[in-house]
Order: structure tokens, then C-alpha cells, then sequence
């Protein structure tokens, strides 16, 4: 047998495992820097598999990295797990129904990333072991993607030091390689400080931290049309100083995420935006204290790497569903908005060409491969996988795990992540990652090339968003 078709074989002989161990991160749903189980989980099967462990990775408890083989060259392939608040479902239900009221939910399918990546880490043990090549295969557990940035924090941290090749993926509704630019991100927390008064006796000897939250909103909403286009500004109110109306708050808080293109922009308009909540705190007779929270590097695409995953998509990337899989697509599709549908029309056309787009139309579900993205088009999201693709050359496939039009951090999405058609589009991830390892393994020519393509964007510098000194987990 080839080492290509025996990769294959690995994950199929592995299939029921794989796809029991989704399920069962799936039910834990622990949140961002709280996957504690999830975490112990995946090490704990790696370690069975003769994989060396190192936790506790940049002081997040829950991240790891786990490696097998020896020398150069590494690949890295990157997993996640975290989930989200809120978005508590039944598996494989189309309609909403909490499992707990209130409780988590893997709306974004991490579930299915951290056990995809797992199963192509194991048919690359397999290939090492059978055939006697040299190099090294990591996994790596990386905690806190919706939040936390785990990566940007393991970045700073030099996890992915001395690592040739990062290969990730993430469930989606249709099959490509995501061949595009993210938006940097910076996270700031902006408390203001003032002093309690009664609001009608004494209003004079007050000084409202709840004003200065809102002239700081009142000039971000002017600076939003002093900046580029692709940049965006939103805040939420953190702490609204209480709900009397008859009190001077004295403590208030909004917390802001500024995005970019670049880094440096992010940091520019981060800078001005500081300079508004100053001239707030000025306004009002209040004080500003300013955090930096977390911060995300822009997503680099790499050409090299982008063609390496498209030859690998066909025909492993694209997940072989049953008709079962299309009926119960269809009872998805029929819970979305038309609003909904016309927009994953719209973006279809514009990310997978006319031609699918068109028969996405009709088809609940996405079995085709898209075409390979320029490689300079802006997707207007945030990851943290964007640090990594800063150090190390780095492509990323998305897999349809979902019926197509499923908006990702919904209870649909949820619902989907422990399905059949979930656990379809997850094995052929692993398909598609182990593939890519494998001929990475026998072409140091495209590790080279891949590598030259990145120091070509960066210089082969890399300056984290977040300073040192922010430490992981404090919100
Ligand atoms: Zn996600």
C-alpha cells in the first residue's frame, strides 16, 4: 500500500473512535481557557499513541503540545476545543432545544477541529513508524481561540519556534482552502473612575463614570470615519455602573476591540481611540485606566502551502455524505431566515465561484471543491491562527460540517457539530491534513519555498500584539 492510501486507511480504521472522541469534547463544551477535561482528553490519547507531552504551554494550563518522531523537518498541526456560552443544543436536532438551559455549546464546532487535527496526527505517526522517515509531528492543544488567544499568547512564548510547517482546518458549509487574509485585533478594557453623589441633591459634587463611558463611545462613533474602510471599531458596556438612576456612578467600564488589516494599523487607530478615552476622562472630571487585554496578528496566506492543501482536497477534503446526510440537511436549511441563505448565496459566489454558488442553491449540503482564493482577499474576521501564520509558513481547508447557509455560534452550528454530517466533514479534514503532512515529509524543496514566501512578507520578524507583562486569562 502507498503511504498516501495508508493514511487514508489509518483514519478509516479509526473512524468510530474519532468520531465518539467529537462527541465527547462536544458534551464536555467547556469554554475558552476552562477545557480542562477536553484537554486531558486529547493528551491522554496521544500519549497512548507513544506521542511525548508537554503541557502547561505560555501558563495556560490547557495548552499542550504533543510530538512524535525526531529531527527536522517538524509540522505542526493545530487543534482546538474551547466552546461557547450560551449555545447549549441538542445533537443533530433541527429545532432549538437547549440540552442545558443556559449552558455551553460547541457553536463553532471545535470539537470537530481538535479531533480532525488529532486523527490526521495519528496517520502521520503511523506513516513515520511504517516507513522510517525522518521528522517530527506535533500536535498542538491550543486552548481559548473565542477567547483568550491562546495562540498569540503560545506565540509570545516561542511554542512555535523551530516549526517548518503549521497545518490547521475549521467546520464550515462549504470545501476549500482558506486562502485569505484575517483582521488583526487588539482588545482594551477602559475603566473610568469618578465620584458618587446623590443625582438630584447633590449632582454638583458628582463626577459620572458612566458619562465618560459615553462621550468615549460618542467620539469612537466620530473617529469610525477617520480611519480606513476595513478597519472596525465595536464595544460592548462592561460594567454600566449600576442600575440606579438616582446615583452619580462612580465606577463604569466598556470594553473595545479595534481591527485592521495590519497590525500596525490596529495599533495606530488603538492609539487614537486611547486618546478619545482620555479626552472623555478630561470632559467629565474622571479618571481612565486603560488595559490591553489580548490582541490577534492579521491572518498571512501562503501560496506554497495553499496549492500543497488544494491538491490534497481532491477528492480526500470532500466529505462523503449518505442521503440520510442530505435529509437532515435540508431540516436545517429549512430553519434559516431567507435573509440568511441570500447572504451565504452571496459569499458563496464571491469565495466559491458562480457555478457552485448556483447549485448551492439547490443542494442542502456543499460536495465540491472550491477553487483555490487569490491569496489577497480580506476575510472581515479575527484568529488567533494569525500569529502562527506570522512565525511559520501556514495553511489552514475548511470542510462542510454543517448544511450549507449554517451561520457559525448558533444553536444550528451547535446542533450540527455532533451530527452525522458534523462527523463527515471532520474526517476528511484528517484526510486532507495527513495527506499534506505526508508530502511536506518527502519535499524538503516546499518547505524551503514555503518558507522564503513568508520571510519575503515579514523580514522574519515577529512582534506580538500582546505586550509582555498581559498575562493569559485575565478579562
Ligand atoms: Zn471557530
Amino acid at each position: 500500500m502507498d503511504s498516501r492510501r495508508g493514511a487514508i486507511a489509518g483514519i478509516d480504521a479509526r473512524r468510530e473512535i474519532l468520531i465518539a472522541f467529537s462527541d465527547r469534547v462536544w458534551s464536555l463544551a467547556e469554554t475558552g481557557l476552562e477545557e480542562k477535561e477536553s484537554a486531558a482528553a486529547l493528551q491522554a490519547a496521544l500519549e497512548a499513541e507513544g506521542f511525548r507531552i508537554r503541557s502547561g504551554l505560555a501558563g495556560i494550563p490547557t495548552a499542550f503540545v504533543a510530538s512524535y518522531g525526531e529531527g527536522s523537518p517538524v509540522i505542526a498541526l493545530l487543534g482546538e476545543y474551547d466552546a461557547l456560552s450560551g449555545l447549549s443544543q441538542a445533537a443533530a436536532r433541527p429545532a432549538k432545544e437547549a440540552l442545558v438551559p443556559g449552558g455551553n455549546g460547541h457553536g463553532c464546532g471545535h470539537n470537530l477541529l481538535g479531533v480532525g487535527s488529532l486523527g490526521a496526527a495519528l496517520a502521520v505517526k503511523d506513516y513515520l513508524l511504517s516507513s522510517g522517515a525522518k521528522g517530527t509531528i506535533r500536535y498542538y492543544g491550543c486552548p481559548g481561540e473565542e477567547r483568550g488567544s491562546g495562540k498569540t499568547f503560545m506565540a509570545r512564548a516561542g511554542a512555535f519556534d523551530g516549526v517548518d510547517l503549521a497545518l490547521t482546518w475549521h467546520p464550515s458549509d462549504v470545501n476549500c482552502v482558506l486562502q485569505a487574509r484575517t483582521l488583526a485585533n487588539l482588545s482594551a478594557y477602559f475603566r473610568f473612575t469618578g465620584r458618587a453623589a446623590h443625582a438630584a441633591s447633590s449632582p454638583h459634587l458628582g463626577r459620572s463614570a458612566l458619562d465618560a463611558v459615553e462621550l468615549m463611545n460618542v467620539g469612537a462613533n466620530y473617529l469610525r470615519e477617520h480611519v480606513i474602510p476595513e478597519a472596525r471599531i465595536h464595544y460592548a458596556i462592561t460594567n454600566p455602573g449600576g442600575s440606579a438612576p438616582n446615583v452619580v456612578q462612580d465606577l463604569a467600564e466598556s470594553h473595545y476591540f479595534c481591527r485592521a488589516p495590519r497590525v500596525s494599523q490596529a495599533k495606530e487607530i488603538y492609539e487614537r481611540l486611547c486618546d478619545v478615552a482620555r479626552g472623555a476622562a478630561l470632559m467629565t472630571g474622571t479618571a481612565c485606566e486603560i488595559r490591553l487585554a489580548e490582541g490577534l496578528s492579521d491572518y498571512i496566506p501562503n501560496r506554497t502551502v495553499g496549492e500543497l492543501l488544494q491538491r490534497c482536497m481532491a477528492p480526500a477534503g470532500i466529505p462523503a455524505f449518505k442521503d440520510a446526510d442530505r435529509d437532515l440537511a435540508r431540516s436545517f436549511r429549512s430553519s434559516l431566515s431567507a435573509a440568511e441563505l441570500g447572504s451565504a448565496l452571496a459569499q458563496a459566489r464571491y469565495t466559491q465561484g458562480r457555478e457552485i454558488a448556483r447549485r448551492l442553491e439547490e443542494s442542502p449540503l456543499a460536495e465540491e471543491l472550491g477553487p483555490l482564493f487569490p491569496g489577497d482577499s480580506l476575510l472581515p474576521g479575527s484568529t488567533d491562527v494569525g500569529d502562527v501564520s506570522q512565525i511559520v509558513p501556514t495553511g489552514q481547508v475548511v470542510t462542510a460540517c454543517t448544511a450549507f447557509g449554517t451561520v457559525p455560534h448558533t444553536w444550528q452550528f451547535a446542533a450540527q457539530a455532533a451530527s452525522s454530517i458534523g462527523h463527515e466533514g471532520m474526517l476528511a479534514a484528517s484526510r486532507v491534513l495527513a495527506l499534506a503532512c505526508l508530502e511536506a515529509f518527502g519535499d524538503p524543496g516546499l518547505l524551503e519555498r514555503a518558507k522564503a514566501e513568508l520571510r519575503e512578507v515579514t523580514g522574519g520578524r515577529y512582534e506580538c500584539p500582546i505586550p509582555e507583562g498581559v498575562l493569559p486569562g485575565v478579562p
